[in-house]
Parts: structure tokens; C-alpha cells; sequence
């Protein structure tokens, strides 16, 4: 199938998982995840109705964000090194993947100096596993509390990558588990900090993470095929 169809069914299963969720469909945007994707395939996607892409290497979407115009929202959804904030802040309008102290003190400082605060989410490890970046669930409402300190961060939500595991009810647990740190966030009520965006759910397990309030999902593989191994 082509890009087109793809988006267009992507879009169809999530109205259904928003309705049996009793949750409107509007709330839920869907990230298009671009890596490895060659800007005229994006493109397609972009006519299919995509609106945001998300992409995880700063200097694989500067290539690429330089050959043709994107006109959608990007963010950047992998993990950033503080030597790439510059580069990061210049082309991303959101930065998902914010998973240490020192890298949130990076981006306040850089965005700070351009007179721009950066729009950011916290990366929670909600899966425990040693491969993911983020903050342990238990640690995250006290990072949020330390960084809402840095006056060039805007802090607008969480993003989890869920367990890689074939049965998406096997990922609920995860998504659960960032919708209580988003309610714990929010109880706190720290000045400057929304807890507007939860970013979870990819092409296994989207349709869960909607229904456990995804407002942002991270769609690749259903949307562009499967990706080259790298
Ligand atoms: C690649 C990637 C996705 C998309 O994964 P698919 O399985 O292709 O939908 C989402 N989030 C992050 C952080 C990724 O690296």
C-alpha cells in the first residue's frame, strides 16, 4: 500500500480507538516518524493529511529538512546530545525527549540565548528497561520540579517509549504508568509546568496508548514500511 492509504487508515483506527475510549479524536495527533524516510516520501504523507513528524537525529533531519520544505510541525523524538541543542532548537519546534538534568540545563541556556524558550516533554522510562532513556517514574515529578526552574524550558508534558513487546496489552502497564506521573505532576502544581501532551504509543501499540490518553502518538513503520536495519 502506498503512503496515502496508510495515513488514511492510521487516521481511521484512531477515531476508532478514541471512540471506544470515549475520547475525542481531535485530542489525538498523530506524529508521522520520519527516520530513514526520504523527504518526497514525506512529502506524500504530508498531502495524506500528516501534520507533525518526528524524527530521531538532528543531523539526519537537518540533511533533510534542507532538501525540500516540510510544511508541518517536527519534533525531535530520540535522544539528543547536549552537543546538538543548537542544531536541535534551530529546527524542531518540540523537543520530546528531554531525559536529564544537564541536558534540560543545555536547551535553557541555548534557548535562553536565542530569546526563545524551547517547548519540551520529559522522557520517562516506564519499562524499566536499561536500553531506554529517561527518568525512572518515580524520579520524573522531582526532575519536572528542578527544571521548571530554567527559565528557557517550557515544559508541556511526558513521552514514554513503551516495552518492545508483541502484544500491545503487555505495553499498557507502561502507558498507565505515564498518565500516574502526569496525574502526580499535576497534583503538585508547579508554576510554569503544563502537563498538556502524553507522547506514547507507536505502529504496535497506538490504539492502547489512546485509550490510556495519548495525546500525541509516534507512528513509522504503519505509515512508511518497514525500515532498512541499521
Ligand atoms: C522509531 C520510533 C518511533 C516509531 O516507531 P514505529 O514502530 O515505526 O511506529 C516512535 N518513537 C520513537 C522514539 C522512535 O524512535
Amino acid at each position: 500500500m502506498g503512503v496515502r492509504e496508510n495515513v488514511l487508515q492510521v487516521v481511521s483506527r484512531i477515531e476508532d480507538a478514541a471512540e471506544r475510549a470515549l475520547r475525542d479524536a481531535a485530542d489525538v495527533t498523530l506524529v508521522a516518524v520520519t527516520k530513514t524516510v526520504p523527504p518526497a516520501r514525506i512529502a506524500e504523507a504530508i498531502e495524506a493529511g500528516v501534520t507533525c513528524i518526528g524524527e530521531n537525529r538532528v543531523q539526519e533531519a537537518e540533511r533533510k529538512f534542507a532538501e525540500i520544505a516540510l510544511p508541518v510541525e517536527k519534533h525531535l523524538v530520540g535522544h539528543l546530545q547536549t552537543n546538538k541543542v543548537r542544531e536541535a532548537l534551530r529546527l524542531f519546534d518540540l523537543i520530546e525527549s528531554v531525559d536529564s538534568l544537564k541536558l534540560a540545563r543545555e536547551i535553557s541556556t541555548r534557548a535562553e540565548a536565542a530569546g526563545v524558550p524551547a517547548e519540551v516533554l520529559v522522557e520517562v522510562n516506564t519499562s524499566g528497561e536499561d536500553t531506554k532513556h529517561g527518568f525512572a517514574p518515580g524520579e520524573a515529578a522531582g526532575a519536572v520540579e528542578q527544571m521548571a526552574n530554567l527559565k528557557g524550558l517550557c515544559i508541556v508534558g511526558l513521552m514514554t517509549v513503551g516495552a518492545f513487546l508483541p502484544d500491545p496489552e503487555d505495553v499498557r502497564p507502561c502507558f498507565r504508568r505515564l498518565r500516574e506521573v502526569r496525574d502526580d505532576i499535576e497534583e503538585r502544581v508547579i508554576p510554569g509546568v503544563r502537563m498538556t501532551h502524553l507522547s506514547m504509543g507507536m505502529t504496535n501499540d497506538f490504539e492502547v496508548a489512546i485509550e490510556e490518553g495519548a495525546t500525541l502518538i509516534r507512528v513509522g513503520r504503519a505509515i512508511f514500511g518497514e525500515r532498512p536495519a541499521d
